[in-house]
């Protein structure tokens, strides 16, 4: 094990071309070879993935990944293989396979050749496949996107919440489970559910300090949102609606003011879809107004805007949609419309909802409400949410908010408006 530790920086090297570990990945990978449970919190782009796929390259057996969608398995899969000259150091195993392909994973396994099996949770219940993954060498477990073990998180996905027990059945070693997700009662939540109490924890700050952060008052939101599309002319950005209809609306609405959108959801025509998706990627169009459809595995670097038309329905989800902005490290400018009345019919919807999920919706919306009418850094609001002390006056990013540059119009401004909707 030592031997392995000393030299992992030539592992690095040897297998990714990378000269240096980012951030406490080195530290994670020692800590995973020993054989400690550990808990990975770290932003997007923080570099996850290598936390699990160099331990797995170099251990004996197969490191199995629990990963929540086939896309991102698959893409995963193909850089892991072009890393070395061989096609079976990783597999994806799921149903779509074929019997001559299944027996293919379940060879290169048993001779050793497969380092990285990825895996859909709903997969891993299959009596066939835990049959034979009881019998082979197993080198740890890795569950990627953790979050989705939880309702608090922003994509639960309840075949996440049987997880441990099927781990159990398989083999008795190490598991690192990993996400973008930082809340504290999400990361209580995935700890509790995969038995990691006593996981090793290392969670990397969640601040962008390179984002601004502003909440106006939803008043001439369309002339305000074209007005500022105009000062930041040729710039990419990305608008998100609530609904589809709004979207559509939004879109044609900034056509007709001369700005390059493009209208992107769910309910578009898949073609349509990818081809406004890529004519934004290409920079063929400037502003993408979208529903939360658009974003998931976008990495668009030079996003210069994200503006929420309409509120966010919690804090996770409004940090994981403006942190689309400003990935190359540029500015990024975060601006959000907020009217009470919209919070309303949030809540409205809801109640048609069953009770866990209502409740957990109302608080989620409670802090989304906090953040809309506080009066301190937004930026160490977000951060508190995620369980992180900010100090907004010398922290990284301190001015980067409304309320620390440009204090007391604006508070007043949302106080007022709020009264008179009340009214
Ligand atoms: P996450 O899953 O945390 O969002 P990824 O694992 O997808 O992040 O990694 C994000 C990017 O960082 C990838 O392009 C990856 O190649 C790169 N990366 C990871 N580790 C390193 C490193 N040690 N040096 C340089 N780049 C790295
Ligand atoms: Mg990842």
């Amino acid at each position: 094990m030592s031997a392995k530790k000393a030299n992992l920086s030539g592992e690095l090297k040897k297998y990714f071309g990378f000269s240096t570990f980012k951030g406490q990945q080195e530290q994670i990978i020692e800590n995973l070879l020993e054989g400690k449970d550990i808990f990975v919190l770290m932003p997007t782009g923080g570099g996850k993935s290598l936390c699990y796929q160099l331990p797995a390259l170099i251990s004996e057996g197969t490191a199995i990944v629990v990963s929540p969608l086939i896309a991102l398995m698959k893409n995963q899969v193909d850089a892991v293989n072009g890393l070395s000259s061989d096609d079976g150091v990783a597999h994806v195993l799921n149903s779509s396979l074929n019997k001559t392909q299944t027996k293919q994973v379940f060879d290169d396994i048993k001779s050793g050749k497969t380092k990285l099996l990825y895996v859909a949770p709903e997969s891993l219940i299959k009596e066939d496949y835990l049959d034979f993954l009881k019998e082979v060498k197993i080198s740890f477990f890795a569950i990627d996107e953790a979050h989705c073990i939880s309702e608090w998180g922003h994509d639960f996905r309840p075949e996440y919440r049987n997880l441990k027990m099927i781990i159990d059945k398989i083999a008795d070693v190490p598991v690192i489970a990993l996400t973008a997700t930082a809340t504290p009662k999400v990361q209580d939540d995935i700890q509790k559910t995969l038995g990691m109490t006593n996981a090793l924890v290392f969670k990397e700050s969640f601040n962008r300090a390179n984002l601004y952060y502003e909440v106006r008052p939803k008043v001439n939101v369309d002339k305000e949102i074209v007005k500022f599309i105009n000062q930041h002319k040729g710039k990419s950005g990305i608008i998100y609606c609530l609904s589809r209809r709004k979207v559509e609306e939004f879109a044609q609405l900034l056509q007709v003011n001369g700005i390059n959108a493009l209208p992107y959801h769910a309910g578009l025509d898949q073609k349509v879809r990818v081809a406004n998706q890529d004519k934004f990627l290409m920079e063929d169009a400037d502003v993408i107004v979208a529903t939360i459809a658009f974003g998931m595995g976008i990495d668009k670097p030079d996003v210069r805007f994200v503006i929420h038309y309409d509120f966010p329905k919690s804090l996770e989800s409004y940090y994981q949609e403006t942190g689309r902005a400003g990935r190359d490290g540029g500015e990024g400018h975060c601006l959000a419309f907020y009217d009470p009345k919209d919070i309303e019919k949030l809540e409205k919807f809801l109640a048609q909802k069953p009770v866990s999920e209502r409740e957990i919706g109302l608080q989620l919306l409670n802090e989304v409400v906090g953040y809309a009418e506080t009066s301190m850094s937004r930026r160490q609001y977000i951060l508190y949410y995620f369980g992180e002390i900010f100090d907004p006056i010398k922290g990284e990013g301190a001015k980067m908010c409304d309320n620390v540059s440009n204090p007391p119009k604006l508070k007043d401004a949302t106080k007022d408006l709020k009264k008179v909707l009340e009214l």
